[in-house]
C-alpha cells in the first residue's frame, strides 16, 4: 500500500477498534448490562454523532429534529452531514433498532429518561448567545413532560454560564408538576473525528447539583470508560467556553509569532515543534496558517468575550486573540497582492472551502472569507474543495462569480495563483507535475503550511507559506 492509501487505512482500522473497544466493554461489564433510554433534541453534528455512539455502545436512543428533510433523510438511511465513520455507525444502530429518528419532541421525551439538548447556540450581532433555541427547547419540553415522569435535562450544546438555572426555571414555569433536575454537559468533540472523540473521548464533564441526575449520567458514559469530572452547573458551562477560548488562544499565539518569523527569517514550524515539545505546552494547536474559523471558536470566543463584559470583567487577553485572527488572513491576503499586484481580472484557484478537512462544514470558514474577499476585488476565482462544495452552494456562501472545479487538477487551470485554504490530506498528494503545468504562472501561497517548502521551489514553484522562510 502506497503512503497516503497506508495512513487512511490504518486510521480506519483505529476508529473501528475503538468502537469495537467501547461494545466489548459494554457487553462484558455487568455494570452496563442495563442500558439506558436517551432522547437527543438537534441532531446536527453534535445531536447526530452523540445518538449515533450513545447507540453503538447500547443505549436506545431517539433522536428529534424540528428539520422534516433533516428526518426524512435520516428515516431512509441518508446522513445530511459529513463525518467520517458516521454512516456505518447510523445503519449499524438503525438495523439493531438502537436508533431511530423523529420529528415529535414528544415522542422523543417519553421515550429518554435522559433528554439531551444539542440545538445551534449561534452568535447575535454584539457577539453575545442567542439562546433562543435553548429557551423555546426547554418550553417544548416542559409542554410534553408528563406528571410524575422524572426527567434529566442535559445541556449539550455550549451556552454561557449561569443557562442551566435558566433553563430548568422555565420548564418549572410552564410545566408547575415538572420532576427533573438539569445537568450541563458541554461536548468536546472535533468536526472531521467526532465519532473517534466522542468514542474515546479525553474527558466528561458532568455539572449537576443532584445526585440522583449525577448517578445517571454515570452510568449513560460508563461503557466509555473516560475519567470523569463532576462540578456544579455553572462551572461545567463556563470549562467549555474556556477551553474553546484557550484553544484559540494558541492558534492566536502562534500565529503572531508567525509574523515575527517572516520579520526575521526564522521558520514557525521549527519554533512550534521546539515549543510543543515541551510536555506543558504541547503541540496540537500550535500550526500558523490562516487562522481559525469554522461554526465554534469564532463565536466561543466572541461569547466568552459578552459573558465576561455582562459580569463586569472585560477579558482584553480575548480581544487581542480575535484581532490576531483577523489580521492573519490580511498579512495572507497582502502577499497574494503583492505577487500579483492588481487582483482584478487575475484567475485564481483556491484549494479548499471547508472550515478545516473531514467535514463538509463551511460555516463560517476561513477559505470561503478568503475567496469572497479575492472575488470582490475582481479576482476570477476557481475553487475545490472535497467535500464542502454541495453546503457552500445550498447556503449560498460564494460570491456569484466564483466557479467550482470538479477536481484540484481542474482547479488549477490556467491560474496565475494557487491557494491553499484547507489542510485537506488529498492536497498534499497532488501531482503537482500536472499542477505546475496547467497553471499559468506556478504562484502557490500555502495559507496552511501543508506542503514542503523545499520540494515545492525544487519542482519550480514561487512557494509562499505562513511564517517560514
Ligand atoms: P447543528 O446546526 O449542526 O445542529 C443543530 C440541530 O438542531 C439542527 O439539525 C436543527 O434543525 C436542530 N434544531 C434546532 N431547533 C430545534 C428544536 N426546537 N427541536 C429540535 N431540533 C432543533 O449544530 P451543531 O454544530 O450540532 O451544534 C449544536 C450545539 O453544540 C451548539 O451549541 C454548538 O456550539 C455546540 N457544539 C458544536 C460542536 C461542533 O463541532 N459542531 C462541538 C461542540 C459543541
Amino acid at each position: 500500500m502506497r503512503g497516503w492509501a497506508r495512513f487512511f487505512f490504518f486510521e480506519a482500522c483505529a476508529w473501528e477498534l475503538l468502537a469495537f473497544r467501547a461494545r466489548v466493554r459494554f457487553k462484558r461489564n455487568p455494570l452496563f448490562n442495563s442500558f439506558m433510554e436517551l432522547c437527543i433534541i438537534g441532531s446536527g453534528y453534535v445531536g447526530l454523532v452523540s445518538g449515533a455512539c450513545f447507540a453503538e455502545v447500547g443505549h436506545h436512543v431517539v433522536c428529534v429534529d424540528n428539520d422534516q428533510r433533516k428526518v426524512d433523510m435520516l428515516q431512509r438511511g441518508e446522513i445530511p452531514i459529513y463525518e467520517p465513520g458516521l454512516e456505518e455507525l447510523v445503519q449499524r444502530n438503525v438495523a439493531a433498532k438502537r436508533l431511530r429518528f423523529t420529528n415529535s419532541i414528544a415522542e422523543g421525551v417519553d421515550h429518554g429518561q435522559i433528554v439531551f439538548i444539542a440545538v445551534p447556540t449561534p452568535p447575535q450581532a454584539d457577539g453575545s448567545v442567542d439562546l433562543t433555541y435553548i429557551e423555546r427547547v426547554a418550553r417544548e419540553i416542559a409542554g410534553v413532560l408528563k406528571p410524575g415522569q422524572y426527567r434529566v435535562v442535559v445541556d449539550k450544546s455550549t451556552v454561557p454560564v449561569k443557562t442551566g438555572e435558566k433553563v430548568e426555571a422555565t420548564i418549572r414555569r410552564y410545566n408547575h408538576s415538572a420532576e427533573l433536575d438539569v445537568v450541563s454537559n458541554p461536548e468536546f468533540l472535533r468536526e472531521g473525528c467526532a465519532v473517534p472523540d466522542l468514542m474515546h473521548p479525553d474527558r466528561i464533564v458532568i455539572g449537576s447539583s443532584s445526585q440522583r441526575a449525577t448517578d445517571l449520567m454515570k452510568r449513560v458514559y460508563e461503557p466509555f470508560q473516560a475519567p470523569i469530572l463532576v462540578t456544579d452547573v455553572n462551572s461545567a458551562e463556563l470549562i467549555k467556553h474556556a477551553a474553546n477560548s484557550f484553544l484559540s488562544l494558541k492558534i492566536s499565539y502562534i500565529n503572531a509569532v508567525s509574523a515575527i518569523c517572516e520579520a526575521s527569517g526564522a521558520d514557525v514550524e521549527m519554533v512550534a515543534d521546539g515549543i510543543g515539545m515541551d510536555k506543558r505546552i504541547g503541540r496540537n494547536f500550535l500550526n500558523a496558517g490562516l487562522g481559525y474559523g469554522g461554526s465554534c471558536f469564532p463565536k466561543d470566543v466572541k461569547a466568552f468575550i459578552a459573558i465576561a463584559e455582562e459580569l463586569g470583567v472585560p477579558f482584553h487577553l480575548l480581544k487581542e486573540v480575535e484581532r490576531i485572527n483577523i489580521s492573519q488572513m490580511e498579512r495572507f491576503l497582502k502577499k497574494v497582492r503583492e505577487a500579483l499586484w492588481v487582483l482584478r481580472d487575475k484567475r485564481v484557484a483556491v484549494w479548499g472551502l471547508s472550515f478545516k478537512p473531514d467535514t463538509d462544514d463551511v460555516r463560517n470558514s476561513v477559505a470561503i472569507e478568503l475567496i469572497n474577499k479575492l472575488a470582490a476585488e475582481g479576482a476570477l476565482v476557481t475553487a475545490y474543495d472535497p467535500k464542502g462544495m454541495g453546503k457552500a452552494l445550498e447556503y449560498k456562501l460564494l460570491a456569484p462569480t466564483v466557479r467550482l472545479a470538479s477536481s484540484p487538477v481542474e482547479a488549477v487551470a490556467g491560474a496565475e495563483a494557487l491557494l491553499l485554504a484547507t489542510e485537506w490530506k488529498e492536497f498534499a498528494c497532488q501531482d503537482f507535475a500536472a499542477v505546475k503545468a496547467a497553471m499559468h504562472t506556478p504562484l502557490l501561497f500555502d495559507g496552511r503550511n501543508l506542503l514542503n517548502p523545499g520540494t515545492m521551489r525544487g519542482m519550480g514553484f514561487v512557494y509562499y507559506g505562513v511564517g517560514r522562510p
